[in-house]
């Protein structure tokens, strides 16, 4: 028997359900990966997701070679005629594969797995990289949650302890003459060389998965829910690439919490293993109302007054709005590919209400730059927000960054780490430099508005004019 092992968001050899059960029977295994950005619809991978998947994918395929095997690798147009390519070059008879959950990827798997069957080919589609699957929790009323609490305080009495399957030491030999790319050919890096800093943040792959995961449990998990929100401090994970390319599975970290001696859902395990609910969440919303990926949950924003502006944007995009938080943290983006959680939320906060850009625009940016580029967590991360998502913040809820930065960022260090310019500004104004006497920003040698620029909003008016706008849709039916 030869089976197919077609890999997708579960690059990894340990605790895959999809290699599992590709092996059990199997007398020849192919594992396969297709890169296919037309099925992606229109959330194709960004520049900052191509250039992690480069790197991952070259690790599998290192590990495949490590234990006899190896990755192969096609590109097309659509999955389902490279799946029947190769099924037929190397006679197949089966083909396993992991779930994925977002609207144009389930659309196009159901088409697939049709025409396989038709063809007389054996499919085993199994639990993708999540909890729970995104249906397996329902209301009383058998609907989906739309508030988090609800479905954690529902989700946590189901958790379990999974058993995980180690790697395999050894596999089958592949076909080598399918055809196969290389890594290379798919042309994922980018051609202007922007990402050494990417380079230098990150280990895609399954190896850095677990180390960066163990490192975590045994370190930072014990103080999560005291630094969780400090951006200046490693205080959280940082997983969520690897999560996102199931590197590792939320399985597989629960289980290492747990196999340190510590309760899931209390005492200091519990708000990190709460922060994993939140993915499934995002994936149960993204299953329950697909059209959410482009539009709001809550239908009264579409007729929201955004005021579409490109130069405002644009400043925001390159970390030069003026207000420090918010420029530090999307030069942490550009730089590093990711962005601290509370750092995210001030952000787009910024975006959608004192400049009241819509939320899309500001998800098509993280779309592009985020290694961790999630459609379900992106999509709710924004509606939540922006206020027009499942549980949100309420709109009338405006982050003040200036309050955020001299909560979270009390030193100012991560402000000075990002935004170099201001290092020499005391922790007093560092959240604020347009507020400090033009003596001490002389001392720091900083002229505002060309050494840094004067502040492109003004907080207080923005926020008034934000809640001024959400007045003409808040009563609409
Ligand atoms: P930790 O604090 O260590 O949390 C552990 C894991 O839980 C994370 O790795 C992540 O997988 C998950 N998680 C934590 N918080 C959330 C959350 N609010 N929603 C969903 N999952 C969560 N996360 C993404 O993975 N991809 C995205 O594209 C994304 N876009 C976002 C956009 C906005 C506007 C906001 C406010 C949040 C977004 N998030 C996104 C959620 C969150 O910011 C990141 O998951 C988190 O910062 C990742 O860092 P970490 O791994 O250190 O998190």
């Amino acid at each position: 028997d030869t089976v197919i092992l077609w890999l997708r968001r579960d690059l990894r050899l340990a605790d895959n359900p999809a290699l599992s059960r590709a092996l059990s029977g199997a007398g020849r295994l192919v594992p396969l990966y297709i890169h296919c950005p037309a099925e992606e619809g229109r959330w194709r991978a960004g520049a900052a997701s191509r250039w992690w998947l480069h790197h991952s994918l070259a690790a599998l395929d290192r590990a495949f070679r490590e234990r006899g095997s190896r990755l192969l690798i096609a590109r097309g147009e659509d999955s389902l005629t490279e799946l029947r390519r190769i099924a037929t070059a190397c006679g197949a008879t089966r083909i396993c594969w992991a779930r994925r959950y977002e609207p144009a990827t389930r659309a196009t798997d159901a088409r697939t797995e049709l025409a396989l069957r038709a063809d007389g080919l054996r499919c085993d589609s199994v639990e993708g990289n999540l909890l729970f699957e995104p249906w397996d929790l329902a209301t009383e009323a058998n609907g989906p949650y739309r508030v988090f609490s609800a479905y954690w305080r529902r989700a946590v009495t189901r958790l379990t302890l999974p058993v995980i399957e180690p790697a395999p030491t050894a596999l089958p030999p592949a076909p080598s003459d399918l055809g196969a790319l290389s890594v290379d050919e798919l042309g994922l890096l980018p051609r202007v060389r922007w990402d050494t800093g990417l380079a230098h943040a990150w280990t895609p792959g399954e190896d850095g998965a677990q180390a960066r995961a163990s490192a975590f449990i045994d370190g930072p998990l014990a103080t999560y829910a005291a630094k969780r929100d400090r951006p200046g401090v490693l205080g959280t994970s940082r997983l969520s690439p690897h999560l996102h390319f199931g590197e590792i599975g939320p399985r597989q970290l629960v289980r290492m919490i747990a196999d340190r001696g510590l309760v899931l859902d209390e005492g200091p395990a519990e708000p990190y293993v709460r922060e994993l609910g939140w993915r499934e969440f995002a994936y149960h919303l993204i299953h329950h109302f697909p059209h959410t990926t482009d539009e709001p949950l809550d239908e009264r924003f579409a007729a929201f007054p955004w005021r579409e502006d490109e130069t405002l944007l644009a400043a925001w995009q390159r970390g030069r709005t003026g207000i420090p938080l918010i420029d530090a943290g999307l030069r942490e983006l550009w730089k590093t590919g990711w962005m601290h959680n509370r750092v995210r939320m001030a952000a787009a906060s910024l975006l959608t209400k004192n400049l009241r850009q819509p939320w899309q625009a500001g998800a098509r940016w993280f779309w592009d730059t985020l290694v961790d580029a999630d459609l379900a967590s992106n999509t709710l991360g924004w509606q939540w927000t922006a206020g027009c998502g499942a549980d949100a913040a309420p709109y009338f809820r405006i982050f003040n960054p200036v309050r955020q930065g001299e909560r979270f960022d009390p030193t100012g260090d991560y402000v000075r780490r990002w935004c170099p310019e201001l290092a020499r500004l005391p922790a007093r104004f560092i959240h604020q430099p347009w507020a400090a006497p033009a003596g001490v920003l002389t001392d720091a040698g900083i002229r505002l508005g060309s050494d840094y620029p004067q502040p492109i909003v003004d907080l207080a008016a923005s926020r008034r004019e934000a809640l001024a706008a959400w007045e003409t849709i808040k009563n609409q039916a």
